[in-house]
């Protein structure tokens, strides 16, 4: 990381709902900041919070007015999409995302600028103490190994955000329009050197999880179909070997009726078979879906965030989302 003239570090935090913890992550994230001894922004981005959070927001800037901005979000667009606006903004050489309930202590940015400083483009993160509930460490170590086998893109633990990325990094993920993107995937896809470091992790200061299980889901879904085609290519798969099967059967039935004549005792059978490939189709047809919506969602092309203001920026930025 060369600081060339420019600005060193921008830290970009999504906040939704986040009135409980501000007050703490404040206390603890500039002080970490300011001892790193590099120059740097804070850009919080407001994703559309309805609670005390925008006016906390505002606090922060009229104290830290030098290295604090606020983009304020017209609604709410999602944890990625909020963190891409605040992308949007950022200056600095080195981009670090961090997510606003301290899960990620601050102090360990120091840690992975100490690794940007080795050459390394991307430094991803591993938690050295999982806090979450323990149904949550299982779901995501599962999906942990089952992305990395269908997408190629190796990350040791998908749910943390404290991540730092090269600038480069950050304009290329800009500039791939993408909705519904998981950016720490989408970013490990275009660096040419990435590296993991391992980081504290620490139960949510305040506040409550905006990730219900659903939500949770629904990511991993976005994380298979949207970078990879595999599953469709799997689900083909299974369609051939079903079909070639189900064929062999019913000829095997054929000759069976022919040889020895017709039979009732198999019914059962095959009702459950045919139950069973209803089932087959039915998650086709939902995985299908899948693509279909992203296709759907991409073709629309509506903006993935709106900005309504922002405090502390000198120079617009040249889109707006787009
Ligand atoms: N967040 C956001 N918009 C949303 C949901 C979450 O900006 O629609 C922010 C939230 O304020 C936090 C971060 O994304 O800073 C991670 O959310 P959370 O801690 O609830 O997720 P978890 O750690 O439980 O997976
Ligand atoms: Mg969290």
């Amino acid at each position: 990381m060369s600081e060339g003239g420019g600005l060193g570090v921008s830290v970009v935090i999504p906040v939704y709902n986040e009135e409980a913890v501000l007050p703490a992550l404040f206390a603890r994230l500039y002080p970490a900041m300011d001892a790193l001894g590099r120059s740097y922004e804070v850009i919080f981005v407001d994703d559309g919070s309805r609670d005390r959070s925008a006016a906390e927001l505002r606090r922060q800037y009229q104290a830290r007015p030098d290295v604090t901005r606020v983009v304020y979000l017209r609604a709410n667009a999602g944890q990625h999409a909020a963190i891409m606006a605040g992308f949007e903004y950022a200056r600095g050489r080195a981009v670090v995302t961090l997510d606003a309930d301290l899960q990620n202590p601050p102090e360990e940015i120091g840690k992975l600028l100490a690794a940007m400083d080795e050459g390394h483009d991307y430094v991803g993160t591993i938690r050295r103490q999982r806090q979450d509930a323990k149904w949550r460490d299982v779901a995501s170590k599962a999906m942990n190994r089952l992305r990395e086998r269908i997408t190629s893109i190796h990350m040791t633990d998908q749910g943390c955000m404290l991540r730092a990325y090269d600038r480069e990094i950050v304009q290329a993920i800009l500039d791939s329009r993408e909705v519904n993107t998981f950016i720490p995937a989408l970013a490990y896809l275009y660096s040419g050197k990435p590296t993991e470091v391992v980081v504290a992790h620490e139960e949510r200061a305040a506040g409550e999880s905006k990730y219900p299980l659903y939500k949770l889901i629904h990511l991993n879904f976005d994380l298979m179909t949207g970078f990879s085609i595999v599953p469709l290519q799997v689900f083909s798969m299974v369609g051939v070997g079903i079909s070639v099967a189900s064929f062999l059967f019913v000829s095997y039935l054929a000759l069976r009726r022919l040889i020895i004549g017709p039979e009732v005792e198999g019914v059962f059978t095959l009702f459950g078979i045919l139950f069973f490939l209803v089932g087959v189709l039915l998650f086709g047809i939902g995985l299908l879906g899948e693509y279909v919506g992203r296709i759907y969602v991409q073709a629309r092309g509506r903006p993935r965030f709106l900005v309504r203001s922002v405090l502390g920026a000198e120079p617009a930025p040249p889109g707006e989302g787009g």
